[in-house]
């Protein structure tokens, strides 16, 4: 008899899961079966959003489906509600771009994309208000953080706000630097009000202009002026203790 389990596993609410393919015999659709198990991608897409977004307890629970589609079209993917009801999610991704995605980069390239796109399905958007470049660098950092990352990607940037890789990264950094759960919090505060940059401030302690020279000077390996002095601060306090 097998023992039992320590601790049951968190109750996710994985929607309902639907795939469809407009031709199975275009080379884009081949070549996705042959790198990636559409059951097994769009499960552990869900599950990384969840992790990365949300706790067992903030999860969002109002998506009832999410269907990928793989069709002939321009550009890569996007998502969107279904024709019927926002709770039913359509995720469309182009058969003409992975036709041309390499063998070697395949599964991560697949399967990265479809992290990304799920990503939207869930996050919040401060009620539609969100600068655009916040919404897609929070897909991109889950899907960084779940380990799909295109080699072309670096750390840079010359704003927060650009969007893509570069404000992933970014959000990446404010993760490590203030602990687990910072990219969490940023999403949870705009659950439910309209955007404010003041958001970076109430979850980090200081402006995200702010945030943003102290990355870069990260990013260029210059020591951290102001974390120096900070801990100097900190000296002098305890020998005045
Ligand atoms: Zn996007």
């Amino acid at each position: 008899m097998a023992p039992a389990a320590a601790s049951p596993k968190p109750a996710w609410p994985v929607p309902r899961l639907l795939f469809k393919v407009n031709d199975m015999d275009s080379p884009g659709a081949r070549k996705f079966f042959k790198h990636v198990n559409p059951s097994e991608a769009l499960h552990a897409a869900v599950l990384d959003v969840f992790v990365w977004l949300y706790t067992a307890e903030s999860v969002p629970r109002h998506v009832r489906s999410v269907t990928l589609i793989l069709r002939s079209m321009d550009g890569v993917a996007y998502t969107t509600g279904s024709d019927l009801d926002e709770d039913h999610k359509e995720i469309h991704f182009s058969t003409d771009y992975i036709a041309n995605v390499s063998d070697a980069q395949g599964t991560a390239e697949l399967k990265g994309v479809i992290t990304h796109e799920m990503v939207h399905c869930f996050q919040y958007n401060a009620l539609g208000t969100c600068p655009g470049g916040l919404i897609e660098g929070v897909a991109d950092y889950v899907r960084l953080r779940a380990g799909y990352v295109p080699p072309h990607w670096h750390r840079g940037g010359e704003r927060w706000d650009e969007g893509y890789q570069n404000t992933g990264y970014f959000l990446d950094y404010l993760e490590r630097k203030h602990g687990e759960g910072t990219v969490r919090a940023i999403n949870a505060c705009l659950a439910e009000e309209t955007y404010d940059d003041a958001v970076f401030k109430k979850v980090c302690g200081h402006s995200v202009d702010k945030l943003w020279k102290r990355y870069k000077k990260w990013v260029a390996g210059d020591p951290d002026d102001e974390e120096k002095e900070t801990s100097a601060d900190k000296d002098r306090d305890e020998k005045a203790a």
